[in-house]
């Protein structure tokens, strides 16, 4: 055994290092309460200490931090999106990712890979080239380009899909990433705690209380908290707090999972989405493939994974890369999907005064955690949300104003 691991072991005198400090009971008020210690969650803590020196701020998880879709994801950082509104806010999120690692003094192993969202449509590929057009107009790099660049960025891949489904061109998309998501979360964690922001574990709420149209204070099983400022940032629980104070929104939750294969030597280095196969791969630096696929097609509040899925998944991955049919799945998981009408987040304020959300990050939500943080931190600093956010607003539903992102949301995460 480590000489080092063996000292903590026998003496009080070494306490293990820990990230952040282990807050046990929470103080009786505070200026704001972010519900969810997931990526968003933890993020807006930071940026609302970073940004606005506003530290007296609790977070409160009901599991461990990172324990929910935060840790769940397949970890893909992209902003080649259909509206030019989501176009300029996942850029805006991929540029802070690139300097993140730096700036939480951590490395999240953020890897530049490009990413191929693979077309075997004349359909798919004017999608494709509509979501090119609006990407370059915005100034992201993304381009159509044929079978042959696509056979040269990855030799492996049987561009006929074993005769099932020929691709006939992709979206290119010169950005595309991918990070190491519980290192995500534990950056924020740790910067916010290094700020003052106190995180609290294995916290839940229970009940909100509103008076007079106010948030006033919530109910945790660790103690009562007064505060006047809520953010709720629990992804696929969002319509467990929303009833909370009795708030509609039109989300409704699917299960979305996903799968590692045993660890390869690194042979992919580039990221495959195919929405008509509803599949999607990468390699991860530990050389496990990690796969996923489309969304669970029934509503419902559970992280069961399920054989269906890895059936469907391997035999769309086996039509692409026939040489795996002897690779072994070692792993598969299920999340809960917060997904709203039109694939666009809910993020702002509410008609409750003091209850601010961010949610409906369905299949989508980890590339656009450091930008959602920022912005909701923001949102509630300044309360007025920021333009980057306004077509995100919970009333567009209302309005008829949707920001319509099925297009390339739906299964390229
Ligand atoms: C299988 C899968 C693959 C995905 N792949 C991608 C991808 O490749 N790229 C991408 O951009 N996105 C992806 N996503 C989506 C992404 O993971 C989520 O949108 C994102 O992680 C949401 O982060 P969050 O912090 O809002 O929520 P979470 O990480 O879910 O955090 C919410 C937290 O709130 C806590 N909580 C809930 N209720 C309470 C309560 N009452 N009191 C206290 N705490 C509470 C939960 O325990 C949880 O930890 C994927 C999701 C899944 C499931």
């Amino acid at each position: 055994m480590p000489l080092r691991l063996l000292k903590y072991a026998i003496s009080r005198e070494h306490p293990a290092p820990r990230f952040f400090r282990d807050c046990v009971e929470p103080k009786k008020t505070y200026d704001v309460v972010i519900i969810g210690g997931g990526g968003h969650g933890l993020a807006a803590a930071y940026y609302l200490a970073k940004d606005y020196g506003i530290t007296n701020v609790a977070v409160l998880e009901k599991g461990y931090i990172g324990g929910g879709n935060t840790g769940r994801n397949t970890t893909i950082i992209r902003s080649n999106y259909l509206t030019p509104e989501g176009v300029k806010f996942y850029d805006a999120s991929v540029k802070i990712y690139e300097g993140l690692s730096e700036e939480l003094d951590l490395n999240l192993f953020y890897s530049n890979r490009g990413h191929f969202t693979l077309a075997h449509t004349e359909s798919a590929m004017r999608t494709m080239r509509w979501r090119a057009e609006v990407n370059k107009h915005v100034g992201v790099e993304s381009y159509v380009v044929g079978p042959d660049e696509i056979s040269k960025a990855c030799p492996q891949l049987d561009i006929s899909c074993s005769g099932q489904a020929p691709i006939i061109g992709a979206l290119y998309h010169a950005p595309g990433s991918v990070a190491r998501h519980d290192g995500v979360a534990w950056g924020y964690a740790r910067g916010a705690d290094q700020f003052g922001v106190e995180i609290f574990q294995n916290t839940e709420v229970t009940r909100i209380d509103v008076k007079g149209g106010k948030v006033c204070g919530v109910q945790t099983n660790n103690g009562y908290i007064s505060t006047n400022k809520v953010l709720s940032a629990v992804a696929g629980f969002t319509p467990r707090i929303t009833q909370m104070v009795d708030l509609q929104t039109p989300i409704v939750i699917h299960p979305l999972q996903a799968c590692v294969t045993e660890p390869m030597k690194p042979w992919l280095d580039t990221i495959l989405v195919s929405g008509s196969l509803h599949v999607y791969v990468s390699q991860s630096s530990r050389g496990e493939l990690v796969m996923g696929s489309s969304l669970d097609p029934y509503e419902m509040h559970s992280t069961r994974s399920s054989l269906d899925f890895v059936e469907g998944l391997t035999s769309h991955i086996t039509d692409m890369f026939p040489f795996l049919s002897n690779v072994k799945v070692v792993r598969q998981w299920a999340g809960m999907a917060d997904l709203t009408p039109d694939f666009a987040p809910i993020m702002g304020k509410t008609p409750i005064e003091g209850f601010y959300l961010d949610a409906g990050w369905g299949t989508w939500g980890f590339k656009a955690t450091p930008i959602s943080g920022k912005t909701m931190a923001e949102t509630i600093a300044r309360d007025m949300a920021p333009d980057l956010i306004k077509s995100f607003r919970l009333s567009r539903f209302e309005d008829y104003e949707l920001t319509g992102e099925k297009g390339a949301a739906s299964v390229g995460h």
